[in-house]
């Protein structure tokens, strides 16, 4: 009998926090940066400030589990703005120059200008400022896009599954309108947020056929457009494969229309496969906007990963299929020096061996394996 083979996801790490047995400088490189199990730099830092949100996308937050029993997190598990920015400054030293802010839906997080402020004050150790930007579905973009930038936001990502108004109501499942979120896009424009990408999760059999209306909506506006795999990230979306719309056939159905050049990667974790639309002449011409493909699904780009997570209660994950994080909240509440933070983060990542995707595109067949998990919205995309 044939059994079915099995992804190890529970990692054999400690549950509580990660105490460090040496000093960061065993950790770093000649660079000065932290390196993981498999070389890899840590650069990206993922903040998710709020496990709350006013849409209920099915592949991340579906109605039927997420209703009115779910129980959020309590204000006094989130970690503060000054909390958030105190981690964020250990992460930077040790190699962070890219962050993002996500959740749930950051934008509902109270006040979320006053963290933006803060964060965008920190510097790296050679005095550059960081790549600041967040990630959210747009629905109170148009009203917050002005005081983010003001507050020292540079980018803007926007969620958006479809330009079709029926098509977006049934992905939010909330019935909200797809002209509020355009509307956010255009205020991002206006505020200087650019440049702005839209990321569209295909779903199949919900919302491919918006994909070749929404390249033709964004070509020539300026706006990178980004094509996602639907993943089997969390344990609550009922995730299958025959769900997923590989990117090589996005990107088939895209050329059906479109004449694309493919533009090299520009840095190292580069997730996406980006295009430029051809101009008159047939030559690439990156003025009319960039279209990128997430292949998260059928092709792992582990070998680059450079991102942690830090959920909205404080723990530090090192793969958006981890089980376990690293609870760095209590080593803060505990009253751990700068020098013990930075030695926790360190220790973690040196010790990270993490590559789910890697593991997951080694099965004979792709699905998705049993066992915990955590949601998107709680550790953020
Ligand atoms: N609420 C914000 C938003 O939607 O932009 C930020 C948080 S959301 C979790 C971050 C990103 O994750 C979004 O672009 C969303 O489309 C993506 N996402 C959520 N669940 C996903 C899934 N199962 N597969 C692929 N992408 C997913
Ligand atoms: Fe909310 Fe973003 Fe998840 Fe949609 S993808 S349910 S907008 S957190
Ligand atoms: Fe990174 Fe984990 Fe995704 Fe691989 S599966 S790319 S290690 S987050």
């Amino acid at each position: 009998m044939k059994t079915a083979r099995v992804i190890p996801l529970v990692q054999q790490r400690p549950a509580g926090p990660l105490l460090p047995e040496h000093s960061p400088g065993t950790f770093a490189d000649a660079a000065g940066l932290v390196r993981d199990q498999m070389a890899r730099p840590l650069r990206d830092l993922r903040i998710s400030v709020t496990d709350r949100c006013n849409f209920r996308c099915s592949y991340c937050m579906p109605k039927e589990v997420f209703d009115q029993h779910h129980r959020y997190l309590p204000q006094s598990d989130l970690l503060s703005f000054e909390e958030i920015t105190r981690v964020a400054a250990r992460f930077v030293e040790l190699g962070v120059r890219k962050i993002r802010l996500t959740g749930g839906e950051p934008l509902l997080r109270r006040g979320i200008e006053t963290l933006v402020a803060q964060l965008a004050a920190l510097r790296t150790p050679q005095g550059e400022v960081l790549d600041l930007t967040l990630t959210t579905n747009g629905a109170l973009l148009s009203r917050k896009a002005q005081a983010l930038r003001d507050a020292g936001l540079q980018r803007i990502t926007v969620s958006l599954d479809g330009l079709d108004d029926a098509v977006f109501r049934s992905m939010n499942d909330v019935d909200f309108p797809v002209a509020e979120v355009l509307q956010g896009i255009d205020a991002a424009v206006a505020a200087g947020l650019g440049p702005i990408k839209v990321n569209m999760v295909v779903k199949k059999g919900c919302n491919e056929g918006q994909i070749l209306p929404m390249a033709q909506h964004f070509k020539g506006t300026g706006v990178a457009l980004r094509f996602i795999e639907y993943m089997d990230v969390g344990s609550t979306n009922g995730w299958r494969m025959d769900e997923v719309l590989p990117s090589s056939e996005v990107l088939a159905l895209l050329r059906s229309a479109h004449v694309l050049h493919p533009v090299a990667g520009t840095h190292s974790g580069e997730t996406a496969e980006r295009f430029v639309h051809a101009g008159a002449l047939g030559q690439a011409d990156a003025t009319l906007g960039e279209i990128g493909l997430i292949s998260s699904v059928t092709r792992a780009f582990c070998a680059d990963c450079n991102r942690a997570r830090l959920s909205t209660d404080g723990r530090l994950f090192l793969c958006l299929f981890a089980s376990q994080g690293i609870d760095l909240r209590a080593l803060l509440r505990q009253g751990a020096s700068n020098e013990a933070l930075r030695q926790a983060v360190a220790s973690a990542w040196y010790g990270r061996d993490d590559r789910y995707s890697e593991l997951r595109s080694q099965l004979p067949t792709a699905h998705a394996p049993s066992g915990q998990r955590i949601e998107m919205s709680y550790i953020g995309g």
